[in-house]
């Protein structure tokens, strides 16, 4: 019999009744350090008295309001992140996929607005991950995300990583934009090299078409920097973010420039939840407290420490790892057994770790950890390679 919570997901057989910061506790009071944060999502660690004080504030004024009406607090988080990025208009939603969906919607009314309706076409990259709509899944193309569910969207193209020249070939007089993700997270934790994401921005601004980042997953602080980008010395026409803005709030947004959203007139997008004045609270605080330079240095200089240290249980476990890979807090250990396993072993040692591809496990812990917290995680780390090497 099927269960009442639809069997989409292979669930581990836990579940936590509260959180503080980077712990996870269960109903019978065992704790977990948390590497995973709820895939990057709780980017001030859990239960932040900070963000519960925002969120219970908000909570007793005003939920819900919809955009037929100003919404203040929206218009506070959309002028926080212009400030803070290369933006200069911003679309909430709720979720990623809404936000890599609407990136697409925006580049191809560009080009309607430009009187060349036809050019349509959105080039992505092999192993991406931009969603579950049918039109994400069309676009990240991949057979896992696809399968059965035909017929796809048309009008995008994959083109392997890495190969400006192949970015180049794809590009043609029906090409509307180019999407990647500065890391690729689902995909394994693959960042694309600096030097290749200036090409991709000069092979845009050559052929005039719009260059869309989904920092979904790499945003909001996660690599040290504010947004991925930045790192290339680079910006996007439009980004798609979502995951970390809200702390663990649904919360997602599409970021444009003025010249990209040109066609982005009253009536061509909406959303009913979209940008209610809970999540903004909420999101505006996250990103008051990520954005301030001290917290961003802060966390590359603990991510250079737990990255020292995973190199060190790389280099002591040869037989179960080959690499640490990543930027900052988003981090991936490429394993010699299957990436499952060590899963499980870690968290047998109550260290919450998440899979990706590639056999890739994935460390995403929450921005705040502390260097003590990631010295405990690597310790865990070790025994659960222990336990798999005996
Ligand atoms: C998580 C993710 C998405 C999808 O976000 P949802 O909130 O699950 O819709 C899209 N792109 C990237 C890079 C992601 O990591």
């Amino acid at each position: 019999m099927i269960a009442p919570v639809m069997p989409t997901y292979s669930r581990v057989d836990l579940a936590f009744e509260n959180g503080e910061g980077c712990w996870l506790f269960t109903e019978d009071g065992e704790k977990y350090l948390d590497c995973g944060a709820g895939i990057a999502v709780a980017s001030l660690g859990h239960a932040h008295p900070d963000l519960v004080e925002t969120l219970k504030a908000q909570a007793e004024k005003l939920w819900h309001t919809s955009n037929l009406y100003r919404v203040p607090n929206q218009e506070r988080l959309a002028s926080l992140l212009v400030e803070k990025s290369f933006a200069d208009t911003v679309f909430f939603g709720n979720s990623g996929t809404e936000a890599t969906e609407l990136s697409v919607k925006i580049a191809r009314r560009y080009w309607h607005s430009a009187g060349q309706p036809r050019r349509n076409n959105v080039i992505t990259l092999e192993g991406s991950f931009h969603g579950r709509t049918i039109a994400m899944i069309s676009a990240a193309g991949s057979k896992k995300l696809t399968e059965g569910f035909e017929p796809l969207a048309p009008g995008f193209i994959q083109i392997p990583g890495g190969s400006i020249e192949a970015a180049a070939a794809a590009v043609d007089e029906n090409t509307a934009a180019i999407m990647v993700e500065p890391i690729l997270g689902e995909g394994g934790i693959v960042p694309l090299d600096d030097g290749y994401l200036k090409s991709l921005r000069e092979l845009c601004d050559r052929s005039g078409i719009l260059l869309i980042l989904d920092e979904i997953q790499c945003g909001i602080g996660r690599t040290g920097r504010l947004f991925a980008h930045e790192w290339a010395g680079i910006e996007p026409d439009i980004m798609a973010i979502a995951k970390g803005i809200g702390g663990g709030f649904p919360l997602g947004a599409c970021l444009s420039t003025e010249k990209a959203a040109v066609g982005m007139t009253a009536g061509t997008h909406g959303s009913t939840f979209g940008g209610n004045p809970l999540g903004c609270a909420v999101g505006a605080r996250v990103l008051d407290i990520v954005s301030e330079p001290e917290f961003l240095e802060g966390v590359g200089r603990r991510a250079g420490f737990f990255r020292q240290r995973l190199e060190g249980l790389v280099d002591g476990h040869p037989d179960i790892f080959s690499e640490v890979r990543g930027y900052g807090l988003m981090l991936g250990i490429k394993c010699r057994v299957p990436n499952g396993e060590f899963i499980d072993a870690a968290l047998e040692q109550n260290l919450l770790t998440i899979a990706a591809g590639d056999n890739v496990v994935r460390l995403l812990p929450p921005l705040i950890m502390s260097q003590e917290e990631m010295a405990d995680a690597v310790d865990r780390m070790e025994r659960a390679a222990s336990s798999l090497s005996r």
